[in-house]
């Protein structure tokens, strides 16, 4: 090893899932959106005039933080937005966790957590769900340096109660606490209105889920002015201009449509349900997740060799090698014809698997 090499901060990087380019492969693995951008975006899109890229895009993303506070009746300056959730959440991280007490979140969660831990080394705890793989609310109430973790869960797609956040914010006044909500329009219920009592309580949003736009990558996050503050004081100590304005244009039109929106949030949710009764007739548990993914285990298949078999017959889904969730298969909800051809593959199958 070079002597150079000693100081070098070493990470092991978050992986993520598979993007496979064959056009015939049916991807259940990111939990992307499987229906388009709204038409309002799409329209915008084919209008869109790139004279204006000679210039540097507004720092501030105006346009995109007016429509988002807009949507969500707030200020604009209790919105703050990034590259995707990640970058929002990797902000976060580097901003409220400062403390030698450890964060805390959930042992089974999504796994970039510890990767953000380590890279900004901050210390932190991982707290195992309970039996059911729920989140227990009462662990939270222990010494920290912040608390974060996704509602509902993932993989899980488990839903904490508004009730239990509130014990835990009620607890937690003096860190700050992230309640990532990445999958939250699918059907779980909101923290936002509690953004007026906590001041410490973060709020944090994607495109990439329920508004179809996991390629155009915005993120954002709600919260008190002076968190957001906070959160845009390291933003701008890192790169001012991390939205090009494509990306802001277009993102504000992305808040339209509520129609589509809701429409399209209700089709994923029906083909959930459906495909949930599906596989548990086949024999799989299913978490009740009210996430735009389903977690099941089978009852006799191993998770790896599934995920396997899947993958050959070009259905890619996700599996994790980690304790209590390795017989299990995250599954991003598709179209009703994708998740169709799920089942009828299973059926026909399983029995030889
Ligand atoms: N939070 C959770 C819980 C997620 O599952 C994901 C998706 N991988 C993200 C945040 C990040 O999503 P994005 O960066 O696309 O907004």
């Amino acid at each position: 090893m070079g002597g150079w090499e000693r100081n070098i901060r070493r990470v092991v990087p978050y992986t993520p899932g598979e993007q496979p380019q064959d056009p015939g492969i049916i991807k259940l693995n990111t939990n992307e959106n499987p229906y388009p951008p709204s038409p309002t975006f799409m329209h915008a899109v084919r209008e869109w005039d790139g004279k204006g890229l000679r210039l540097y895009p507004d720092p501030s993303a105006g346009v995109l933080v007016d429509a988002i506070a807009a949507y969500h009746g707030l200020q604009p300056g209790q919105v703050f937005v990034g590259v995707g959730s990640d970058d929002v959440l990797a902000m976060s991280f580097l901003t409220f966790f400062n403390s030698s007490k450890p964060i805390l979140f959930p042992d089974i969660t999504y796994s970039f957590y510890d990767v953000w831990a380590e890279l900004f080394r901050i210390p932190y705890e991982r707290l195992k769900l309970a039996e059911d793989l729920s989140i227990v609310p009462s662990d939270y109430l222990r010494e920290n340096g912040g608390i974060i973790f996704p509602n509902p869960n993932a993989p899980t797609g488990i839903v904490m109660g508004s009730d239990a956040i509130e014990s835990i914010l009620e607890h937690n006044r003096d860190v700050v606490v992230i309640v990532d909500e990445a999958y939250v329009d699918f059907g779980a219920s909101s923290v936002l209105p509690l953004i007026e009592k906590y001041e410490n309580l973060l709020v944090v949003r994607t495109f990439s889920k329920s508004r179809s736009l996991a390629g155009l990558r915005i993120g954002y996050a709600m919260g008190s002015a002076v968190l957001i503050k906070y959160l845009n004081d390291v933003k701008f100590s890192f790169n001012s201009y991390t939205m090009d304005q494509p990306t802001v244009c277009l993102g504000a039109k992305a808040m339209e449509d509520e129609e589509y929106f809701q429409q399209t949030l209700r089709k994923i949710i029906d083909t959930r349900e459906w495909a949930k009764k599906e596989l548990c007739a086949l024999g799989f548990q299913c978490t009740d997740s009210r996430a735009n993914f389903i977690f099941a285990k089978h009852r006799s298949c191993p998770g790896e060799r599934l995920y396997d078999v899947l993958r050959r017959a070009g259905i890619y889904v996700r599996h994790f090698d980690q304790d209590r969730i390795r017989d299990h298969l995250r599954i991003s909800v598709g179209t009703q014809e994708e998740m169709g051809i799920l089942v009828r593959f299973l059926k026909d199958h399983l029995s030889s698997i």
